[in-house]
């Protein structure tokens, strides 16, 4: 087939096939092996040639086993693998693992890489402090450290289409939603996980609009994967997901966007690379080297010029194993929501740099805005979220941030010197003084504390 007509075939393909389908053809290979026409993606560490290791500077391991999920958050893991820049630190033998979702990543950094699990990767907040608490583990407290942002923006709300123009917009009516309560229809709206990111987005998104999330509709667990699938048959109404997850909704035609996560709070926290305290107590070294890496790799995923090769990377079937075409688009901040498009850069995933400053230094007043969301909800009630809050420092060290990005070379301008980011605030005019949660809380008219 020439290229011409593998990429018509591929267009054609990506816009009528369902998603169940899709993952089916792919699976016997009629567009998941590499064409002879399509140029390779190399796996090899060409960008990041040469060591960066210093003397005295070399890991006490050369292996670490790093988890992540097929969204573009973990892009900088994946990155950091499949360029060389793991390796360029010293850390040659690095594993990043697909999660089966985010209960099982869970589960995994519990046993840990000795019990055949993970020592750390990708995760939604504030499930580092949810861990470290062993209030999702059982009761099993497993102490991580939050080292780094991952990236931010990048996530959408995904409406099914029987909503289309009956304003489920980013400002959605919230008589709609009472009406369809009222003939026994109560919205359906899911998250990949509970009590965590996008629980809080699609929570934040309803509440600002004066739909109360808890009584007004029903919310439910599903793993990212099955979203498209679950929509399609009707099993839900909404769900807040990361990219590639909402732009397939789009171009499947199962329903529209109402809001990219941009719109809801323009350079929010999102997701984080965290690995356990006692991995990295154990591996101060490789830790760091680890570390530098991801920011290195985050740099790159930055620079828009990669982001072509970074879709060909992302889409390959060992890590997310979608045709390239769903994520291109996002990827270079176009976007079809259904109802209406935007193309902006600055309203995709970033990895670095955003408009606010450093996407990458975990700043301390972005742990306490969820934990504080998190209280909102009583998903911790108040001892446990004054406990949460006290571990602050124990858990987000951006102190071995700071160390890193001085020890490559990151401009000191690039170096926030304020563990807070200051006053937040999001679409529907509320905002968050770090200085003042108790404020914020008070300011909510729907929450439940
Ligand atoms: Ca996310």
């Amino acid at each position: 087939m020439s290229r011409k007509n593998l990429a018509l075939s591929r267009r054609k393909f990506v816009l009528t096939a369902s998603a169940t389908a899709m993952s089916s053809i792919l699976l016997k290979g009629c567009l998941g092996n590499p064409p002879e026409d399509k140029p390779a993606v190399s796996g090899s560490p060409t960008v990041a040639a040469g060591s960066a290791v210093k003397a005295g500077e070399e890991p006490e391991v050369k292996t670490a086993k790093l988890g992540y999920l097929p969204i573009v958050e973990s892009a900088p893991l994946i990155i950091a693998s499949a360029k060389g820049f793991f390796a360029k630190y010293g850390m040659t033998d690095v594993k990043v693992e697909k999660q089966a979702n985010w209960g099982a990543a869970r589960d995994n950094v519990k046993i840990g890489s000795g019990g055949g699990g993970i020592d750390g990767g990708q995760w939604q907040m504030p499930m580092p402090y949810l861990i470290t608490e062993g209030i999702i583990t059982d009761g099993a407290k497993i102490p991580m450290y939050i080292l780094c942002q991952l990236n931010t923006q990048g996530n959408g709300i995904a409406i099914a289409n029987k909503h289309k123009g009956k304003n489920v917009g980013l400002k959605a009516d919230p008589k709609y939603f009472a009406d369809l309560k009222a003939s026994g229809n109560r919205f359906k709206a899911a998250y990949t996980f509970p009590k965590a990111n996008q629980d809080f987005w699609i929570r934040y998104w309803l509440a600002g609009n004066g739909i109360d999330p808890d009584s007004e509709v029903d919310l439910l667990t599903v793993p990212a994967s099955q979203t498209v699938a679950d929509m399609k048959r009707g099993a839900m109404d909404a769900f807040s997901t990361g990219d590639p997850w909402p732009y397939r909704i789009v171009a499947d035609d199962i329903g529209f966007i109402s809001a990219l996560t941009s719109e809801l709070w323009q350079a929010h926290p999102e997701e984080y690379f965290a690995v356990r305290q006692d991995w990295a107590d154990k591996h101060p070294k490789a830790t760091k080297a680890l570390l530098k890496a991801i920011m290195e790799a985050q740099q790159w995923c930055d620079d828009f010029r990669n982001r072509k090769e970074m879709t060909a990377i992302l889409a390959q079937r060992e890590y997310f194993g979608v045709p390239e075409k769903v994520l291109e688009e996002p990827l270079m901040g176009k976007y079809n929501l259904g109802e209406r498009t935007i193309d902006d850069q600055q309203q995709s995933v970033l990895y670095w740099k955003d408009k606010r400053g450093s996407v990458s230094y975990p700043y301390q007043s972005h742990d306490l805005w969820f934990l504080t969301e998190s209280h909102r909800w009583n998903f911790l009630d108040k001892g446990q979220y004054e406990s949460a809050k006290a571990l602050i420092s124990k858990v987000n060290r951006e102190d071995i941030w700071k160390q890193c990005a001085q020890e490559i070379g990151v401009p000191a301008s690039d170096i926030p010197s304020d563990k807070s980011r200051g006053i937040e605030e999001f679409f529907d005019g509320v905002k968050f003084d770090p200085a003042n949660p108790e404020a914020y809380l008070s300011s909510l008219k729907i929450k439940r504390v």
